[in-house]
């Protein structure tokens, strides 16, 4: 008999167990949803804790009790972002960080994974595209076999970048995109589109309980100051004193959500227990062209910092903004935090570092 759906295939498989058939199916149909043992924390692996979202994401994990481990090879990532949690007043015995490429396989016993590893600006993922690659596809491949074997619930950090330059806007997640897959922004465009079909291929076949997000752009304290990325150049940019450098005639236009915003989003699509697995776009609808941004930094910094028009990159995409209907109906979610506050709350921990770097 064939199963047409996975809960087809579930009931055949159980019926064949119970008249003592075929093995793989057997074998199959022991995958149960993965629980907390019984009175100690849940154990969740965040692979990137130590980038800029995975970050705040350890924090808001370790806040409710949960038992965290990163797993990071810090090419981006840094120990500035996680070293409190390793201090003496940290949450004793409920913080490990592994320092471990997701390239190679790993074995560590947990109940959840939030699968975050791989370098999220296009200057870094551009910087050895091949790795890039290997990153999202035999990275992803190894944290969801591990989440297979611990019966682990298993979110990807995907990206709008599968919707490519959008033909249609905005963008709902129906949308199957427009990526130039032989172009430069390919390795990771490609990358996270390959990983979404691994998630949902994991999905299908082995029964895994996954969640999918779509992530739009992202700001906040500690993003990476030579990160290359827009909101992260015109901050320190500005408050060092130097022009923002638009690229393009800046009329491209990219909707940012703050990063306690999207934080918020990513545990409440792993938490849902409607069995919601997505894919979900998780980003601020608030939609605003570079040269917008440029006037939103300068209300926020200095009325006086000066602006440059530099040459734009290939395959840039020239309008972003996600339909965020399916998360706010099936999540309750949606953003609260307006970009002026929050590039208020970015600009403070921009300077706090400009500072601790001119003291050194
Ligand atoms: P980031 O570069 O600050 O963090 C990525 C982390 O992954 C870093 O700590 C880095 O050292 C680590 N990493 C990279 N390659 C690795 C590897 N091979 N093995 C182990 N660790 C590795 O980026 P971010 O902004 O925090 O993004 C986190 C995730 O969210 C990424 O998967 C990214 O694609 C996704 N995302 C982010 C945004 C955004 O605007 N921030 C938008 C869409 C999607
Ligand atoms: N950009 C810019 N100046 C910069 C960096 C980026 O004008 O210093 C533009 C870039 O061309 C793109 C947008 O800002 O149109 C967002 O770029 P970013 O690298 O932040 O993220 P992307 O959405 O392209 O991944």
């Amino acid at each position: 008999m064939v199963a047409r759906d996975v809960a087809d295939w579930r009931r055949l498989a159980t019926r064949t167990i119970m008249s003592g058939g075929d093995g793989d199916a057997k074998r199959r149909a022991t995958i149960q949803k993965a629980r907390p043992r019984a009175g100690e924390p849940r154990r969740v692996l965040v692979t990137g804790g130590a980038g800029f979202v995975g970050s705040h994401l350890v924090d808001a994990l370790l806040a409710r009790g949960d038992h965290v481990l990163v797993l990071d090879n810090f090419f981006t990532g840094s120990h500035r972002n996680i070293e409190r949690h390793l201090r003496e007043d940290a949450p004793k015995g409920r913080f490990e960080v592994i320092r471990h490429d997701v390239v190679e396989p790993f074995l560590v016993e947990i109940d959840e994974v939030y699968h975050l590893a791989c370098p999220a600006s296009p200057i870094h993922y551009k910087f050895n595209p091949v790795k890039t690659i290997k990153t999202n596809v035999v990275g992803t491949l190894n944290a969801l076999g591990l989440a297979k074997r611990c019966k682990a619930k298993f979110l990807l950090t995907s990206t709008s970048e599968v919707y490519g330059d959008p033909l249609e806007h905005p963008q709902k997640e129906s949308y199957w995109g427009n990526v130039n897959p032989i172009g430069e922004r390919a390795c990771y465009d490609e990358g996270k589109r390959c990983a979404e079909t691994l998630a949902f291929d994991y999905h299908r076949e082995h029964g895994l309980d996954i969640r999918v997000a779509r992530i739009f752009n992202t700001y906040g304290p500690r993003m990476a100051m030579d990160d290359g990325r827009v909101v992260s150049n015109f901050v320190a940019q500005a408050l060092e004193g130097k022009p923002m450098t638009i690229y393009g005639d800046g009329t491209q236009t990219r909707s940012f959500q703050y990063v306690s915003d999207l934080v918020a989003g990513l545990m409440a699509l792993m938490d849902n227990d409607v069995g919601f697995i997505g894919p979900v776009n998780l980003g601020n609808p608030g939609e605003f062209t570079m040269l917008e941004l440029a006037e939103k930094v300068r209300a926020v910094v200095d009325p006086e910092a000066k602006i440059v028009f530099c040459e734009n990159t290939a395959d840039d995409p020239s309008r972003r903004k996600p339909d965020i209907s399916l998360a706010r109906e099936k999540l309750g979610w949606e953003p609260t935090v307006k970009l002026e506050d929050g590039l208020r709350m970015m600009v403070d921990d921009f300077r706090e570092r400009i500072e601790e770097r001119a003291a050194r």
